[in-house]
């Protein structure tokens, strides 16, 4: 009789010991655990403070470099390659206010203004990125017909002669082009060498097809001449030799499009075709 309480007792203090360890035990487990995720949200707040300076810095510098007409990218090489780093950075981030949406292989941004799309300062048509209807500068685009005229002359005295057969072409013009041939082809071959309504370059107003619309035209001097100078007036072979599956159209050495001279003069001396410069591509999506 006289062990039996003593035997419970001492048992009762040793369950209460272990409830007060393992009460000790949680707490400092539960403390340190509030140290860490306290350290973890300041961390994540200086890294996001200093992520969205960095995108609101290539915002600013962005509005700046595409002030002017808009087409060109007027920087050099140096701030060039600034600026991709931080399109890179900027990869992803929504910022209200920016109309930075996101950014191609190559780090250029992609903004879209009234459903027309620039990438790198540049206005896109091709099968990926497709003009509204609403896009109707109307005819070329007073910059363009100027940096013909001055091509035109420098071909002119090289005793050549570059006219312009085919300019500027609306979003109707092409739908009812696109039909036609869809009705005499078929769609799967009118993909092939027509452009669908909004998806057809010929829409911005900055390229056109020169002297006959053919393959023989690349074997002219003209040509010869356009696929060595069209970049000193503004100008590049828009879809290159052997660059089908980038550009998604057949070399047309008879049209140029537009970009001035600096860009062009990047473009050209890259040996790329525009869509491998930017890093985008042209496949329509159905
Ligand atoms: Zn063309």
């Amino acid at each position: 009789m006289g062990t039996k309480p003593v035997r419970i007792d001492n048992r009762k203090r040793e369950k209460a010991r272990r409830r007060r360890q393992t009460a000790a035990t949680r707490a400092a487990v539960f403390a340190a655990a509030l140290v860490l995720v306290a350290v973890l949200v300041v961390a994540g707040i200086i890294r996001h403070h200093k992520k969205t300076q960095t995108v609101q810095n290539d915002t600013s510098a962005q509005t700046v470099s595409q002030t002017g007409n808009g087409q060109e990218e007027q920087n050099g090489t140096d701030s060039a390659q600034g600026q991709q780093i931080s399109h890179t950075e900027a990869a992803g981030e929504t910022l209200a206010g920016t109309q930075v949406q996101s950014v191609t292989a190559k780090g250029y941004a992609i903004q879209v203004v009234d459903g027309v799309t620039y990438i790198g300062g540049v206005m896109i048509a091709n099968k990926s990125y497709s003009l509204p209807e609403s896009y109707a500068p109307g005819d070329l685009l007073p910059e363009v017909k100027e940096a013909f005229a001055v091509m035109q002359k420098a071909a002119a005295a090289q005793g050549l002669n570059i006219y312009i057969s085919s300019g500027y072409r609306s979003y109707s013009r092409q739908q009812t082009l696109y039909n036609n041939y869809v009705k005499s082809d078929g769609k799967a071959l009118a993909d092939t060498y027509s452009s669908r309504p909004g998806y057809s370059e010929h829409q911005t107003g900055l390229c056109f097809d020169l002297n006959t619309i053919d393959d023989s035209f690349g074997n002219t001097k003209e040509s010869a001449w356009l696929e060595q100078h069209a970049q000193e007036y503004g100008f590049i072979i828009r879809f290159p030799k052997g660059k089908d599956a980038q550009t998604g159209y057949q070399y047309e050495p008879w049209h140029l499009r537009y970009l001035g001279i600096d860009m062009a003069t990047k473009v050209y001396n890259s040996g790329l075709s525009l869509e491998e410069y930017l890093g985008i591509t042209s496949e329509y999506a159905d």
